[in-house]
């Protein structure tokens, strides 16, 4: 007997049959963590996950206080038109995802009806909203900075947090359709954007220690899509305008970057045309916390329950 006859001829589950250990995401569910639905990447998380995701943009608060940055919070959607000058399509129209609703008569209702009843697309009954589901926290913040007129001397720093949404559906917990990044955006001269992003490449690794996570930082690239966007990716890593701070979470795949530290030049500032105040465009930067991949490594490296974690750990997300 052969071995593939072998397995086959034995019973799953049974005695001598070897059970693949569970995935980190079987783990998760099985422990309560995330709750299932039946698309992939799409989870509802506990009160336990939850915390911890306080705790996180607590210690992100406390750490940019010294930034005077302006608080600006949005519902995660923008407009479709502010949506298309941001240029998105252009780069990663394989990530976006847009908001769509019935807008028919009681004859279209009807139509609707049927159309799931008999187990058909429905979907094509439903019209464009003009609502596009934010794709990076910092989006929407752009238009309304531009309308202000030209930035501050100083340029000026925004703090934002915000459900994003990008189709990438996967098995891998840490990437997931809908997802929190809390960021700081920073608008202001070239040497300003550079000196932010430096500053925050620093705190972001000393956040990390403080949590006692494995972690590096490497350049890194979007993922600009088709050929064209290999060119794209290719100039973004050269010039280093995209850092990703990296920290081993699934089994058996590499480090998984759980911040990123930007440099934009002055694509937001042109598109936008937002000015600096002696007339030149803005260059603009942000970092990227991404929190539920910093909660699942968190989970991870200290265990299911944050009961158990180092207690200079729990103390640097505020006693979770
Ligand atoms: P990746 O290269 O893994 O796709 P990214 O470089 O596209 O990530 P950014 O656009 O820099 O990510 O987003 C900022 C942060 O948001 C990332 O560092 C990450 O922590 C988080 N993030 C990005 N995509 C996802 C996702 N699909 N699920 C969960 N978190 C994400
Ligand atoms: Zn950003």
């Amino acid at each position: 007997m052969d071995a593939h006859a072998l397995t086959e001829a034995l019973p799953l589950g049974g005695a001598g049959a070897a059970e693949p250990p569970p995935t980190y995401l079987e783990t998760l569910l099985a422990a309560g963590l995330l709750f299932e639905t039946d698309v992939r990447g799409l989870y509802g998380r506990s009160a336990v996950f939850e915390s911890i995701a306080d705790g996180l943009n607590a210690a992100i608060t406390r750490i940019g206080a010294d930034q005077q940055a302006e608080v600006l919070r949005f519902p995660p959607a923008m407009s479709q038109t502010d949506f298309e000058t941001s240029e998105y399509l252009k780069s990663f129209p394989q990530l976006a995802g847009t908001i769509h609703s019935f807008c028919g008569d009681e004859r279209g209702h009807r139509r609707l009806l049927a159309r799931i009843e008999d187990k058909q697309d429905w979907t094509d009954q439903q019209a464009p909203t003009g609502v596009v589901l934010t794709p990076a926290a910092c989006y929407p913040i752009y238009p309304v900075i531009a309308r202000r007129g030209p930035l501050p001397e100083a340029g000026k720093v925004v703090d934002v947090l915000s459900y994003c949404y990008r189709h990438e559906p996967s098995l891998e917990p840490t990437r997931m359709q809908m997802f929190r990044q809390r960021e700081y955006v920073c608008l202001g001269s070239p040497e300003r954007i550079v000196a932010f992003r430096q500053l925050w490449m620093d705190r972001g690794q000393q956040l990390g220690r403080d949590l006692q996570l494995p972690l590096e930082v490497d350049v890194a690239n979007d993922p600009f899509f088709g050929r064209g966007g290999k060119i794209v990716a290719d100039s973004q890593r050269e010039l280093k305008l995209k850092f990703e701070l990296l920290i081993p979470v699934n089994d058996g795949a590499s480090p998984t970057a759980c911040m990123s530290f930007n440099y934009h030049m002055d694509h937001f500032g042109a598109l936008w045309h937002i000015g600096l105040a002696d007339g030149g465009v803005a260059h603009t930067g942000c970092v990227g916390f991404g929190i539920e991949r910093l909660v699942l490594a968190l989970l991870k490296h200290h265990g299911l329950d944050p009961a158990n974690w180092p207690q200079a750990v729990r103390e640097t997300l505020g006693g979770v």
